[in-house]
């Protein structure tokens, strides 16, 4: 694992660009300014690494922008020790970021190869991500219920199965809509019927795919 003096310099460029976008949290600031992102990519391209850009991750998946892991993970309201749902593990940068602010992280990723080599990457990286190979329409029942839920693809609708593995009070971060753009919502749990619903802007993810994972 290297990290260079170069590499964190660009990070300090990074967190400032994302920070004139609007992301206040410190804490998250600070996180982003931890994680050697260019480590997350197949090739570690300074030039790509720390540009507010998706990047292509292989299996035809991306890691997300900064500011869009940002973004998500300021509307979570993380706390110390939350439980934390993550949906779509892709490179695990996104869950690193989570347990950077103390989360204890649980994340569904539904391609095969992408889940075994990030599982081997986070390990490697000494991350301590509890990854699961499966279908994130359904959650984990049995690790259920979380304090948060982040869904990190764009769904068509909102899972019922994520909604019912949600704590009272609990909430949950997702890029719904089909095609293209997605609008980012943030619904908060009262009670297990009730649910309050804000909206923060169109972003773009890949789709949050239903059908069997089958590559
Ligand atoms: N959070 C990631 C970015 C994820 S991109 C990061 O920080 O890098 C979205 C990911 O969701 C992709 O890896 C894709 O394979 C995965 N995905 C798509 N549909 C899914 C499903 N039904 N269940 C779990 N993961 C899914």
């Amino acid at each position: 694992m290297v990290d260079t003096y170069r590499h964190k310099g660009l990070r300090k460029k990074l967190v400032k660009t994302i920070k004139a976008k609007g992301i206040k949290d410190p804490d998250i600031l600070d996180a982003i300014d931890r994680i050697p992102r260019h480590l997350f990519m197949d090739s570690s391209f300074l030039e790509f690494a720390y540009q507010d850009k998706a990047f292509p991750i292989g299996s035809g998946q991306t890691i997300s922008q900064p500011y869009t892991v940002a973004f998500q993970t300021e509307l979570l309201e993380v706390k110390k020790g939350d439980k934390i749902l993550e949906i779509g593990t892709g490179s695990g940068y996104q869950a690193c970021v989570l347990v950077e602010l103390g989360a204890k992280v649980f994340s569904i990723e539904r391609q095969k190869k992408l889940y075994q080599k990030t599982k081997e990457f986070l390990d490697s990286i000494k991350y301590r991500v509890k990854t699961f190979y499966g279908d994130g329409y359904k959650g984990l029942k049995a690790f259920a219920p979380f304090d948060k839920i982040i869904i990190t693809a764009g769904a068509p609708y909102v899972p019922q199965d994520l909604l019912d593995q949600l704590k009272i009070g609990g909430i949950l971060v997702i890029p719904e809509g089909e095609g293209a753009v997605q609008v980012m919502k943030r619904i908060i749990k009262k009670s297990e019927t009730d649910f309050e619903t804000q909206e923060f802007g169109n972003f773009s993810f890949v789709p949050l795919l239903e059908d069997k994972a089958n590559d």
